[in-house]
C-alpha cells in the first residue's frame, strides 16, 4: 500500500509533501515526454513516492539510445513492480528464474577459472617445490586432482548453461527468444530442415565484447537491455538474412544464397560500426556505458555440418578477440 496512515502532529507535514508529489509527478512525465495517461501517471507517482523502489531502479535501468522510456516500457514496469506487487505476473518470475540460472552459470564459469588458475599455480610452483621426492609427489596429485575437478567443473558448467537455455525455451515459444525476439537454437535447426547446402553459403557467429563488465557494473538488468539492443542492431543490418541467438550474449547469422564473402562482411562490419556508434546511456544518471561493440567471425557454411561451420566461424571470432576485439573477420 502506498497510502501511510499518519499521526494528527505528522499530517500538516504529510499534506505538505503530498502536494508537492503532483507537479513532481508532472515534472517527471514532462521529463520522459510521457503524455499524462493515467498508466503513465500511475508510474509516476510510484517513481516519486518511492524513488529508491523497484520500480524507480527498473526506469533507471532503461538505457536511453536515443528514444525514451516508450508505453510498453510503463505497461511492463507497472505489471511487475506496480502496487499489486504480490500478484506478479508469470513473466516476472520467468524473468526471476532465468537471472538465478545466470548467476548459476557465472558462478560455475568462475569456478571453472579459478580451479583452472590454481592449477597453473601448482604447476609452475612444481620445479621449485621438487627438492624433495615427497612433496613433489604431493604436489603431483594436488595437480591431478585439480584438472579433474576442473573438467568436471567445465562439465557442471555446461549442464548449468544447457539449462539455463532451456529454460528460456520452456518459456515461450519454442522457436523463438523471449529477451531479444530473435530466433532461438530451435529455430536454427528448424530453418535448416531442409535447406541445400547452395542456400547457405555463409555463417557466422557474433559475440558482444566484454558483456560480463556491463553485467558486474550495471546489474543484469541492464545487461539484459543491452544484449536487447544489441540483438536489435545487428537484425537492423541483415535484413533478409537469418538471425538467431546462439547462446547467452552470442549470435548466429545464416546468409542467404546468394551472399558472397564480402557481402556478408560488409553487413556485419556495418552492424558492429553502427553498434560502436551509439552513445548509449543509463537514463537516471546521463552516464554513458562505454564502447559497445562485437566480434565476429565467418565461416563457409555450404556442404559442411553445421558443428564443422560454428566450429570455423568459432576459431575466427576467438582470433578477433585475440586481435583486440571489435572486428569482424571472414574464412579465406
Ligand atoms: P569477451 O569479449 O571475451 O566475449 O568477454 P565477455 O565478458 O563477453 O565473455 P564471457 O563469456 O566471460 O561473458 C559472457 C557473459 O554474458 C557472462 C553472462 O553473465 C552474460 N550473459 C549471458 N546471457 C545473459 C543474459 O541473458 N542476460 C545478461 N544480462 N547477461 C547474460
Ligand atoms: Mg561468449
Ligand atoms: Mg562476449
Amino acid at each position: 500500500m502506498l497510502a501511510r496512515r499518519v499521526s494528527s502532529t505528522q499530517s500538516t507535514a504529510s499534506a505538505a509533501v503530498a502536494e508537492d508529489v503532483g507537479p513532481n509527478v508532472l515534472g517527471f512525465l514532462s521529463r520522459q515526454q510521457l503524455p499524462a495517461t493515467p498508466q503513465n501517471y500511475a508510474l509516476g507517482f510510484l517513481i516519486v513516492t518511492n524513488s529508491e523502489g523497484l520500480a524507480a531502479r527498473a526506469v533507471d535501468a532503461v538505457l536511453m539510445n536515443g528514444d525514451r522510456l516508450t508505453s510498453d516500457d510503463v505497461g511492463r514496469i507497472l505489471a511487475a513492480h506496480g502496487p499489486k506487487e504480490e500478484e506478479k505476473g508469470e513473466s516476472e518470475d520467468h524473468a526471476k528464474v532465468r537471472r538465478h540460472t545466470l548467476r548459476l552459470a557465472e558462478l560455475a564459469a568462475t569456478a571453472v577459472e579459478e580451479t583452472g588458475e590454481f592449477g597453473r599455480a601448482l604447476e609452475a610452483e612444481q620445479t621449485l617445490l621438487a627438492g624433495t621426492v615427497a612433496i613433489a609427489e604431493l604436489v603431483a596429485t594436488m595437480i591431478e586432482r585439480s584438472t579433474r575437478t576442473e573438467t568436471q567443473l567445465a562439465k557442471a558448467a555446461k549442464q548449468i548453461e544447457d539449462l539455463r537455455q532451456e529454460v528460456e525455451t520452456a518459456k515461450g515459444d519454442a522457436h523463438n527468444d523471449s529477451l531479444t525476439g530473435l530466433h532461438n537454437r530451435r529455430g536454427v535447426l528448424a530453418r535448416l530442415q531442409g535447406m541445400t547446402p547452395d542456400q547457405r553459403p555463409l555463417l557466422a557467429i557474433c559475440d558482444i565484447d566484454r558483456f560480463k563488465t556491463v553485467n558486474d557494473r550495471y546489474g543484469h538488468v541492464v545487461g539484459d537491455r543491452v544484449l536487447k539492443l544489441v540483438a536489435a542492431s545487428i537484425k537492423e543490418s541483415c535484413g533478409q538474412n537469418f538471425l538467431a541467438r546462439w547462446g547467452g550474449e552470442e549470435f548466429l547469422v545464416i546468409f542467404n544464397g546468394a551472399v558472397t564473402p564480402d557481402e556478408a562482411f560488409t553487413i556485419l562490419n556495418r552492424a558492429r560500426e553502427d553498434l560502436a556508434n551509439r552513445k548509449v546511456k543509463l537514463r537516471a544518471t546521463d552516464q554513458p556505458l562505454g564502447l559497445l561493440s562485437f566480434s565476429a567471425g565467418i565461416a563457409r557454411f555450404g556442404e559442411k555440418s553445421l558443428d564443422q561451420a560454428i566450429a570455423a566461424a568459432d576459431a575466427l571470432l576467438y582470433q578477433a578477440k585475440e586481435n583486440g576485439r571489435n572486428q569482424v573477420l571472414v574464412e579465406d
